[in-house]
């Protein structure tokens, strides 16, 4: 058993503090990573607050990981000890249900194993996540990261970018669609800048007028302030697709209403209150609203590989461990550059 530190959550009103957990002793397939940094997630403050409901403690969160392999298993093939690795938001899946197989893990037919709230596989042990010195993952769910870009900014790709890269691939954006982010967060900021890679005609529609300058340095050509109803109203009947990547609850419909003939709405966001969405704004321009959730393993080294090719990481401030209750706080002000990523050195700091 591998001793070591975190941070935790013991409930869902209690702030993050330091925590000790033993990780697995290496299996044959397993790889051990000491963790170097790791980016916060919204979808880490939903749960530890028990947002969705279900939440357990105490709770390690953190699905950005990046890391070094210190040691692998005897049966490990796609590893070797020094190489730099990541961690996402899965680490483990049935490996046989029709989805797996077609290398869409993160649609299990059984569930996938969430890379901490969830029970792992052997059905007692709790999977606690990357606010911690280091973590042992079955080979199938790391992934290779290049050594050419900045580690901490790379960290978020690990569900920021494949969220947003999926779903946009998916959709076959290139430079032929229109396309409109909702919310320039974490996901937001990373959806631009793929739309951008792709080809696309890239607008942001974003709650905060103070975002327009950040949102064109991006790469956005255009942006609206949703907000205002003159705005809106231009865009009626424009975009191709739309990925809406908010955290809060908001009107769906309203957004629909922006969207052209055939037009998709693409929700990764997952605020805590299911929307009412009218069927009047679907019905028009025969438009469809889908859903998507981060992305398989093989997706994800697509991703980034082609964020290594293209240059693409998170815009990114790094902060030690201590300072992860305010992080969260200030996430929720909107108050962040876009991903806040903690360096892991600093469990060792007081
Ligand atoms: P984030 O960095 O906090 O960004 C959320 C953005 O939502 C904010 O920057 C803000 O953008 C917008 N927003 C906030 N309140 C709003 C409101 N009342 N109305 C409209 N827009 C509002 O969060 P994140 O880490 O990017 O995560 C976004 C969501 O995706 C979370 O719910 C998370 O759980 C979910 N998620 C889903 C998946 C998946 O697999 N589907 C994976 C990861 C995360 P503006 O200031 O520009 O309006
Ligand atoms: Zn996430
Ligand atoms: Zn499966």
């Amino acid at each position: 058993m591998l001793f070591t530190k975190a941070y935790a959550a013991q409930s869902s009103t209690t702030p993050l503090a330091p925590f000790e957990l033993y990780r697995r002793s290496l299996k044959d397939n397993d790889v051990h990573i000491e963790i170097l940094y790791c980016g916060i997630c919204h979808s880490d403050i939903h749960q530890v607050r028990n947002e969705w409901g279900g939440s357990m403690y105490p709770m390690v969160p953190g699905h950005e990981i990046v890391g070094k392999v210190i040691a692998i298993g005897n049966k490990v093939e796609k590893f070797k000890i020094g190489e730099t690795v990541g961690v996402g938001v899965m680490i483990d899946s049935c490996r046989q249900c029709k989805n797996c197989i077609k290398d869409l893990e993160q649609y299990c037919i059984e569930g996938m194993t969430g890379t901490y709230n969830a029970i792992e596989r052997d059905g007692k042990t709790m999977a606690q996540g990357g606010y911690s010195s280091q973590i042992v993952v079955n080979e199938h769910y790391v992934l290779h990261v290049a050594d050419t870009l900045p580690l901490n900014a790379v960290a978020p790709l690990l569900c920021a970018g494949i969220t947003t890269y999926s779903p946009l691939r998916y959709a076959n954006v290139n430079h032929t669609t229109k396309v409109g982010v909702i919310g320039l967060g974490g996901l937001g900021h990373m959806a631009v800048k793929f739309a951008v890679a792709f080809g696309a005609q890239v607008t942001v529609i974003s709650t905060s007028p103070n975002k327009e300058a950040d949102a064109k340095k991006l790469g956005a050509h255009q942006f609206i302030y949703s907000k205002d109803e003159e705005q809106m109203k231009k865009y009626k009947s424009y975009f191709n697709v739309l990925l809406d990547a908010v955290s809060a609850n908001h009107n769906y419909s309203k957004y629909l209403d922006l969207l052209d003939i055939d037009g998709k709405m693409m929700v990764v966001g997952l605020p805590q209150t299911s929307p009412n969405i009218s069927p009047f704004s679907l019905i028009s321009n025969r438009r469809s609203i889908t859903g998507s959730m981060i992305g398989g393993m093989k997706e994800t080294q697509e991703m980034l590989d082609f964020c290594a090719q293209h240059h693409i990481v998170a815009d990114v401030e790094v902060i030690p461990i201590q300072k992860v209750n305010e992080a969260y706080e200030r996430m929720l002000k909107g108050d962040i550059k876009y991903r806040f990523v903690i360096d892991i050195a600093s469990l060792n700091e007081k």
